[in-house]
């Protein structure tokens, strides 16, 4: 067997560790969330692998999560039976950290310890936040399947390395011993430690074992007994009746699996029955992730069969643009051994995608809907972090267009504030008499939407205009012609024709000064020659001297613009 070893962590490991010790200590416990929520997640992994490898359990199928303590030693220590690592796991696992985008998370840091706080929890420390209340961390640890004496021990102060060693090790699965700091003894208490699990890891559906506690006569204090109790419910929390789970085990179980440290924005949990059987728990997290806009990110949602953990990032379940919802999906008639090829074929999961994202809709349109404020600015909040994204679904979901046109929140002239709060029902019931026509107008940023030359009639009209200025605005609008019969205007393309909302005299002096103007308007053509498809007197500008404007059927000036920064 190799030699015991001496490695170094990758330099964000680092600057994790440094990070986190300080800005998370007032939330230290959460140590042991962390770690048994990855003892649940090892489990998982045995189970799925098992499936087609029962040997993997080594004649020892009770998964569960033991949590001990020793007082003279001042350890604590998880215990799993679950999947285990190999030497090579050990290094890369523990020694690296294998998110996308952790060097543009890091980038992002400050140095301000309360705002790097924050930003670290929606990064997620997991395995590391051990190094909160230990000065020392050791992981013994087999993989299912090997032999007992390719166990491995790996060890680290947390400063900058790590030792690994091969060791020998009888049962699968992982202890994680932690060598408490200095002034950390509070967490050697049945007490402190029963209450820690029941607070944060209530809903992990394996039983968490503790050694049974009992007082004494003689020594007239508490002593520990051979005897193990479940500390736990022990049962998948999505398996629960709802009237059974309270909002606080409904939050835990959402940062288990979505490993944020935030609260969810809201959540919806429902058995499916008919055609298709299935659980459904999905929540809509508070804060868009640092990495929502990398393409290579899968969604959040996590399969399982029959309450077999089958995998994460399910993108079937979920449409693209729904991809920030987080949660479980339990179903009944898929086959154990499903692979991500099958999934794509299924009809199960066709029907689990819709059902799934009507669910969220409605979700949202609750928020949206709702006259409690508390519910509205929820919404706000939402439409903040992934109006965006939402706006994705105009053009990738056909059947749920309308739904989510309702959805959209637009910032307009009405309040020329760059706040996107204005509906397509705000504005409509807003329209001029005589109007017919939704108005918009594109921009690259708000000030130039709002500034805009085009809108100098509106104004002075006081016809309202929606200011788009969200990089998928055009791309979207390509999608979407119309609201509830009302055509949607750029007010920056065509002839612009106002229909009802100029009058007689209006239109009769328009066609007098486009005659008196007729001449010059031809020189104006012949001079541009090929720099103009055409040129108009117009009536749109009160301020302006002229403006350019697209033609009706032609790109806007402004996707012009994008995709010629995008090298198309
Ligand atoms: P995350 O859980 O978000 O992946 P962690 O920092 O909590 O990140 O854990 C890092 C990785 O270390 C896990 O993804 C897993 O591969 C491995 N790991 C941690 N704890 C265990 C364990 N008890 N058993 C097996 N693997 C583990
Ligand atoms: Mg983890």
């Amino acid at each position: 067997a190799p030699e015991k070893q001496t490695l170094g962590f990758q330099a964000e490991v680092k600057q994790l560790l440094q990070l986190m010790i300080h800005s998370l200590y007032s939330n230290k416990e959460i140590f042991l969330r962390e770690l048994i929520s990855n003892a649940s997640d090892a489990a998982d992994k045995l189970r799925f692998e098992a499936i087609n490898n029962s040997a993997l359990f080594e004649n020892d199928p009770e998964l569960k999560i033991t949590v001990a303590f020793d007082k003279a030693a001042r350890t604590i220590t998880i215990s799993d039976n679950g999947i285990g690592m190999n030497r090579e796991e050990a290094i890369s696992h523990l020694g690296t950290i294998a998110k996308s985008g952790t060097k543009e998370f890091f980038s992002k840091l400050s140095g301000d310890q309360q705002k790097d706080a924050a930003l670290i929890g929606q990064f997620g420390v997991g395995f590391y936040s051990g190094f909160i209340i230990a000065d020392r961390i050791t992981v013994e640890t087999r993989r299912a399947g090997t032999p007992a004496n390719e166990g491995v021990r790996w060890e680290s102060e947390g400063a900058g390395e790590f030792s690994i060693e091969a060791i020998d090790k009888p049962g699968r699965g992982s202890d994680i011993i932690l060598h408490l700091r200095e002034g950390e003894d509070e967490f050697l208490s049945s007490w402190q430690l029963k209450n820690i699990i029941r607070k944060y890891s209530d809903h992990i559906s394996l039983p968490i074992l503790m050694q049974k506690e009992e007082w004494d006569e003689e020594k007239k204090e508490t002593v520990l007994k051979d005897e193990l109790e479940t500390v736990n419910q022990a049962s998948a929390l999505w398996t629960r009746s709802k009237s059974d789970i309270t909002p606080e085990q409904y939050e835990e179980f959402y940062k288990h699996i979505s490993h944020d440290f935030g609260a969810p924005l809201a959540y919806t949990h429902n058995r499916v029955e008919g055609r298709s059987e299935y659980t459904q728990l999905l929540y809509i997290p508070t804060r868009a992730p640092f990495d929502m806009w990398d393409r290579n990110k899968r969604g959040g949602i996590k399969l399982y069969v029959k309450r077999v953990f089958i995998m994460d990032d399910a993108e079937q379940l979920m449409p693209v643009y729904l991809r920030f919802v987080k949660g479980v999906i339990d179903s009944a008639d898929l086959p154990l051994n499903v692979s991500r090829e099958i999934l794509q074929e299924s009809r199960d999961v066709k029907a689990i995608r819709e059902g799934s994202t009507k669910r969220v809709l409605s979700l949202l349109e609750e928020l949206a809907n709702s006259d409690d404020q508390a519910q509205k600015d929820k919404y706000a909040g939402f439409w903040n972090e992934f109006g965006q994204v939402l706006k994705e679904g105009i053009g990738e979901d056909a059947a749920n267009k309308e739904r989510i046109a309702k959805l959209l929140r637009f910032a307009s002239t009405h309040g020329d504030s760059d706040a996107q709060t204005t509906s397509f029902a705000d504005y409509i019931g807003r329209m001029k008499e005589g109007q017919d026509k939704i108005y918009y107008v594109t921009g690259e940023n708000f000030h130039a939407a709002k500034n805009s030359p085009h809108l100098e009639i509106f104004r002075k009209k006081g016809v309202e205009v929606l200011l788009l200025t969200d990089r998928v605005d055009e791309w979207m609008l390509s999608f979407l012609q119309d609201f509830d019969g009302k055509e949607l205007a750029s007010v920056a393309k065509g002839g612009l024709d106002l229909g009802k909302l100029e009058n007689e005299a209006e239109k009769k002096q328009h066609e007098e000064t486009e005659t008196q103007f007729k001449d010059l308007v031809e020189k104006m053509k012949t001079s541009l020659g090929d720099k103009a498809k055409d040129v108009r007197v117009t009536f749109r500008l009160t301020d302006s001297p002229a403006c350019l404007v697209a033609d009706e059927n032609e790109l806007s000036g402004n996707l012009l613009r994008m995709l010629k920064a995008a090298g198309q």
